[in-house]
């Protein structure tokens, strides 16, 4: 069985025609066909009544479209890319990857940002522009190459102010108003908690998007916040499942397959978005989501990672090191360039994410002492020192 599926990703991934791997169809609750082999235990996502792979791909670090048709091939549905992600690029790929498939058989998804919402309060500087918004959202479509998505989300959702604001709500009213998704949602990195009940309070938002990890410190609140929310008809996916993938820059390794069956074991969580950059990753995902039981042997080696504060690239994002700082910096954004750089190792996004804080040189060389004490154990300024150095280095060298 094992062989059978890897050679039938193999097939796919050295570029035979999707079509020819198309499985027999069946139809899904909308009556669309769907592709129904090879089967993967799926979830419900919410009222949107998708019922899911355990696994979905989220396309940050993808550059081969092969890959993409692989996974479709294989039984995975849903794609996330983000408009920040190689400053749209990584839409086109994903598109691209994508094309000639019937539209009815795969789920997309993309992140859509807001330039006038502050990451630091997570409140909106100036007010909400809804054309400059659906602006956005038409140039995402044209890079995809579709005319509707499935998913719109509003990423880096935490404030209830925000997520309730009115013109953001209408935005994303009009975008489903002109078929250009049929749902929307929200992706929070931090403020989970008011996040998630904010978004089901709204009635809008169909799905969220959210930080979930074996290192994550506040479970009982936040499985809390994912059961109001589930109760409330959206559907949860989880991200940053693996806590930075790499226990810490030296690059030992940890358990991706525990750290992945370890947030399946909240039944709420209708699959993990998985960023996927090669055919072995894509196997060793498959097998697992094939058989997601955690064992007692991979419940210990998580304890053991999670314990040690200085285990791990994950920041908690919990914005407590945010007034300690006297220059203001954006400390858990540069944190999770950190997390690209050294766990992902997904520089671009690195990067991205580094030049989003403003960041342009090492910027603790002013402070002698940090006066920053982190809630993870991380020594912020050794961090911020090595990260900034991404800053130095040409453009065209990372795409
Ligand atoms: S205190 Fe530490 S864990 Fe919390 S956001 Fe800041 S760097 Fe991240
Ligand atoms: S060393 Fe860096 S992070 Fe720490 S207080 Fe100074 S500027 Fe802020």
């Amino acid at each position: 069985m094992k062989n059978n599926r890897r050679d039938f990703i193999r097939k796919s991934l050295l570029g035979a025609s999707a079509a020819a791997f198309l499985p027999v169809t069946m139809k899904n609750h909308t009556g669309n066909p769907v592709s129904a082999a090879p089967e993967l235990p799926t979830r419900v996502l919410g009222r949107t009544g998708i019922r899911t792979p355990l696994i979905s791909f989220g396309t940050a670090g993808i550059n081969d479209t092969g890959l993409i048709k692989a996974a479709y091939n294989s039984g995975i549905k849903i794609f996330f890319s983000a408009t920040y992600y190689g400053e749209g690029n990584n839409e086109r790929i994903l598109g691209e990857g994508l094309k000639g498939l019937p539209r009815d058989s795969f789920i997309v998804g993309t992140a859509v940002p807001e330039d006038r919402l502050d990451r630091r309060s997570g409140l909106f500087t100036t007010p909400f522009d809804i054309n400059a918004y659906i602006k956005k959202a038409d140039a995402c479509l044209e890079r995809f190459g579709m005319d509707h998505v499935d998913f719109f989300l509003f990423p880096y959702a935490s404030k209830r102010d925000t997520i309730m604001n009115e013109s953001l709500i209408k935005a994303l009213e009009q975008l489903k108003k002109q078929g250009k998704t049929r749902f929307t949602g929200i992706a929070s990195h931090g403020g989970t908690e008011e996040a998630l009940k904010a978004a089901a309070d709204a009635g809008i938002y169909d799905v969220a998007m959210i930080a979930y990890n074996f290192k994550i410190e506040n479970k009982e609140s936040l499985d809390s916040a994912i059961d109001y929310a589930v109760k409330k008809g959206m559907g949860v996916v989880a991200m940053k499942t693996t806590a930075g993938v790499f226990r810490d820059k030296s690059g030992q390794g940890i358990n991706t397959d525990a750290a992945f069956k370890w947030v399946l074991q909240n039944q709420n969580i209708a699959s993990i978005v998985s960023g996927m950059t090669s055919l072995e990753q894509l196997e060793k995902n498959l097998a697992m989501a094939n058989n997601p039981e955690l064992t007692e042997k991979e419940k210990k080696e998580l304890g053991i990672v999670s314990l040690n504060p200085e285990y791990g690239l994950y920041c908690r994002q919990c914005g407590e090191c945010l007034p300690q700082c006297p220059y203001n910096l954006d400390i858990p954004s540069i944190m999770r360039s950190y997390m690209y750089a050294y766990g992902y190792r997904n520089l671009t996004q690195a990067l991205y994410t580094l030049e989003d804080t403003g960041v342009q040189e090492n910027p603790c060389e002013k402070c002698s002492t940090c006066k920053v004490g982190c809630k993870s154990g991380f020594n912020v300024k050794g961090k911020i020192a090595d990260i900034s150095r991404l800053t130095s280095i040409p453009q065209e060298f990372l795409v």
